[in-house]
């Protein structure tokens, strides 16, 4: 029989939202440092964090969150004072390495998240600088690594997880970090939660228990099926990463949303015969390229389809029937049924977040949070100052598993130090104080 292995927190799933838990709760404590902008814009905040000469996780979250404060706003407004990247000085924090609690983080591919399985070429939606951890500016990652990154543009997604794979060793974690663990149940124990994992590589099992849970598995740990025979053919592909892996000429990709642009764009432009079809109306996919004319490739998608050019059929209103072994796929269209010939098929239908690893628990209380950008995701319902659950006590959710968090990465960072700083204090590593 395997051991037990005791941990007093697990994180599971390693991107943007858990990988920097691994590196706060291992130490990595936040102290307020002053800085010109912060103190402009929030003067009384920062006279009264000036008084404060412990950690920032020794907040008194309750009380902050009493007086207005979320804080994922007071650890925003510390690491972003202002929206452009000027200098490191603008960083109202300042880390330092301290004691920390016994941490595991549990991931089933590299950290980094989807930024791993994102197309090579990618451009990311957001400046560079809004995806960085506090603890670890990109421009000084650049510097370290002699990189040209303009921290303020739109960045390469492989500069991205280049940053995203250095954390662990640069923060002295390593022995904090299992990849490619596949969790595949969570369930009550006597000492709080057991984790059972699944190793992707050799399929070997392991079994844990924790007293804190973090539950960072994204907005799309399961990935939408089509539900149609013969989807399990081997042209049919979830993951797209470069025009290179599509031998042949037709490309049919199903989707309509941003991943789906971004494919149908490329492969376009690298000469393929693309079908792109779409459940959706040509107005609302209209309305997502006319948002997004600030993105290069929607201004391509955009010439692309008014230009009506050869190679791209877009197919509105339309639904995939049935794919046959070779490759002939049956689509209905406003027109009728009809079959379309192509050698591959890319399906970028999306995700969810997936909470069926939470076994034996009782009912989750769930929120639905959806923006303008087309993100949309089903939240945890969390206490405002810790982000831990309502229903189930010690199990926090990591980013925008987090009620009511906007769905971007620089919108849920701050939950990383609301959650570290509440384990602490339970677990009396730090003493709670009020600012
Ligand atoms: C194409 C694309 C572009 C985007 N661009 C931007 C952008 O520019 N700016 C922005 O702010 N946001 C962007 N987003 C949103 C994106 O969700 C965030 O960038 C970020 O990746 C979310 O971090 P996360 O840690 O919550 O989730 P994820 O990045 O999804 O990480 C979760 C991790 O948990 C792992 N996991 C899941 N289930 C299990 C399990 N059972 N066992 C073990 N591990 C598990 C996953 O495999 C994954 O590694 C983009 C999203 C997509 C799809």
């Amino acid at each position: 029989m395997s051991l037990i292995e005791h941990r007093t927190v697990i994180v599971v799933g390693g991107g943007p939202a858990g990988l920097p838990l691994a590196a706060v709760l291992g130490g990595w404590q936040p102290f307020f440092r002053p800085a010109t902008t912060f103190s402009r814009r929030y003067g009384p905040l920062a006279d009264a964090l000036q008084q404060v000469e412990g950690s920032l996780l020794g907040i008194d979250f309750n009380d902050l969150v009493a007086r207005g404060i979320a804080p994922v706003d007071l650890f925003r407004a510390l690491h972003h004072p202002r929206k452009l990247f000027e200098d490191l000085d603008q960083i109202a924090m300042g880390f330092r390495r301290e004691q920390g609690v016994d941490t595991l983080l549990l991931t089933r591919e590299e950290v980094g998240g989807l930024w791993n399985n994102a197309p090579r070429n990618l451009l990311t939606l957001s400046p560079g600088q809004w995806m960085e951890f506090a603890f670890y500016p990109l421009a000084q990652h650049a510097d370290e690594m002699g990189l040209e990154i303009d921290v303020n543009t739109l960045i390469k997604k492989t500069d991205l997880i280049d940053y995203y794979h250095r954390i662990p060793e640069r923060f002295a974690v390593e022995d904090r970090v299992r990849t490619w663990q596949d969790v595949y149940e969570i369930a009550p124990h006597e000492r709080g939660f057991k984790v059972c994992t699944r190793d992707v590589k050799t399929g070997d099992e392991s079994t844990y228990t924790c007293k804190y849970l973090v539950y960072a598995t994204g907005q799309r740990a399961k990935l939408r099926q089509l539900d149609v025979e013969g989807e399990d053919q081997p042209f049919v592909t979830p993951f797209y990463d470069r025009p290179e892996d599509f031998p042949g000429e037709r490309v049919m990709v199903v989707g309509g949303g941003r991943s789906g642009d971004w494919a149908a764009t490329e492969l376009h432009d690298a000469g393929k015969q693309v079908v792109y079809s779409m459940r959706q109306a040509s107005g609302i996919h209209w309305q997502l390229i006319n948002d997004s004319l600030y993105l290069p490739y929607y201004q391509r998608i955009a010439d692309i389809l008014r230009e009506a050019s050869p190679r791209m059929e877009a197919l509105y209103n339309t639904r995939i029937k049935k794919i046959d072994p070779d490759g002939g796929v049956a689509v209905e269209t406003p027109d009728g049924v009809r079959t379309v010939e192509v050698d591959h098929i890319v399906t970028e239908i999306g995700g969810w977040a997936d909470y069926s690893l939470l076994q034996g628990f009782g009912p989750l209380s769930l929120f639905d949070k959806r923006d303008a950008y087309r993100f949309q995701v089903h939240q945890l319902q969390t206490h405002a100052h810790n982000y831990e659950s309502i229903d189930i006590p010690n199990l926090y959710a990591g980013g925008y598993l987090a009620q009511d968090i906007g769905l971007v990465v620089m919108a849920m960072h701050g939950t990383t130090y609301a959650i570290a700083g509440d384990i602490m204090q339970k677990e009396g590593v730090l003493n709670t104080y009020a600012i």
